[in-house]
């Protein structure tokens, strides 16, 4: 077998600036340079083979766009991370579980993400100081039930560094399940290596959640990843983001979940977009996202379909949107199937 590319040399070679993505594609660096001032471009060169044309869905999820710098209606912090945390990175939102930030890189760095106030930049401090002060945290909060790892992206670690943070966590008592939020597996799959899932696999129960957008984005170098994981006994959940231009079409949406299950990935979210600054130009109608979830409910295997939600600004948490069945509730229930066809369930007993 042909040796594949070192992940590490493969990060290295990622496009960082206008001249170098101009010796692919006709780009107006002039625009470009004024964008990447605020927020950093990283598209390494794995995922920059993955762009078929400019303005392709793989091109407006890596190449930055002018309008992110004229988004006059989203904020830096939607969510309220940062109000949220207890202490640096390290957010608390839901009683039994705490989201935690490991570092500020990525394999690409995507242009609609929602942390993308701090991912890539100074702005982001972790240190080996502030990953210990979380773990003190967890341990010290025996609420806390499960942790979610990410960043960032917490697969850009260094093996050592990854075994070292998951054990000591996995020390904590109280603690019974990690989970790692990653896109590696769809923007950098050579990362996926056999030491990496045999460091992974000692420190179950441990669940993967990935991040792909688009069906053209499950390559066989992202399916095999995605076998690795599962083979060392990895349940694997996807969040994807509902992007405008990218993924809002019932073809699309419903070829990326089934493709998805058949990596043994199941899709977990479909996330409305969040309300982060310099992302404005991705955002759907909330119409949209539950038209395209009533076109796949009941025509596509009920373990593709994801809980389509909208994390509630300013920390309300997470909402799932839901095209809505039911048509009237009293003796009897009548409803719309899936084909839009009248049908009614007749009740029975007094209601709660
Ligand atoms: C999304 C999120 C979680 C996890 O929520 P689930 O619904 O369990 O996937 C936990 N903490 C924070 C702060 C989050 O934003
Ligand atoms: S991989 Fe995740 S955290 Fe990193 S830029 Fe993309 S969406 Fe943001």
């Amino acid at each position: 077998m042909r040796p594949m590319t070192h992940w590490k040399k493969i990060v290295q070679d990622s496009v960082t600036t206008p001249e170098e993505l101009a010796l692919r594609f006709k780009v107006d660096c002039s625009a470009l340079e004024e964008v990447i001032a605020t927020f950093p471009m990283r598209i390494n060169s794995y995922y920059l083979d993955l762009i078929k044309t400019v303005g392709d869905p793989i091109w407006r999820q890596a190449v930055p766009s002018p309008k992110e710098i004229r988004d006059s209606v989203c904020m830096a912090d939607p969510l309220a991370e940062e109000d949220l945390s207890p202490v640096p990175n390290l957010v608390h939102k839901y009683p039994d579980r705490v989201l935690f930030l490991v570092t500020n890189e990525c394999a690409m760095y995507c242009r609609f993400c929602t942390r993308k106030r701090k991912v890539g930049t100074a702005r982001m401090h972790i240190s080996e100081d502030t990953i210990q002060a979380g773990i003190d945290y967890i341990r010290t909060n025996s609420q806390v039930r499960e942790v979610l790892i990410s960043g960032g992206d917490p697969l850009l670690l260094s093996d050592e560094r990854l075994d070292s943070l998951l054990s000591r966590l996995h020390a904590v008592p109280t603690l019974e399940v990690i989970r790692i939020g990653t896109r590696i597996p769809c923007t950098l799959p050579m990362r996926i290596t056999k030491e990496l899932t045999a460091i992974l696999k000692k420190y179950h129960p441990l669940y993967i959640n990935t991040h792909f957008n688009h069906p053209s984005e499950l390559t066989p170098e992202a399916a095999m990843a995605c076998t690795r994981l599962a083979d060392a006994g990895i349940p694997l959940g996807c969040q994807t983001v509902l992007l405008k231009g990218v993924n809002d079409d019932p073809k699309i949406l419903s070829a990326l979940f089934l493709g998805l299950l058949r990596l043994r990935v199941k899709p977990y979210y479909l996330f409305q977009a969040d309300l982060t600054k310099g992302t404005n130009h991705f955002r759907t109608h909330t119409t949209t996202g539950i038209a395209l979830m009533r076109k796949l409910i009941g025509n596509i295997s009920g373990m593709a379909i994801p809980t389509y939600a909208l994390d509630a600004p300013e920390g309300r948490g997470k909402i799932p949107l839901t095209p809505d069945y039911i048509v009237d509730q009293g003796v009897e229930l009548r409803f719309r199937n899936y084909l839009g066809k009248l049908c009614t369930y007749p009740e029975n007993g007094d209601p709660l």
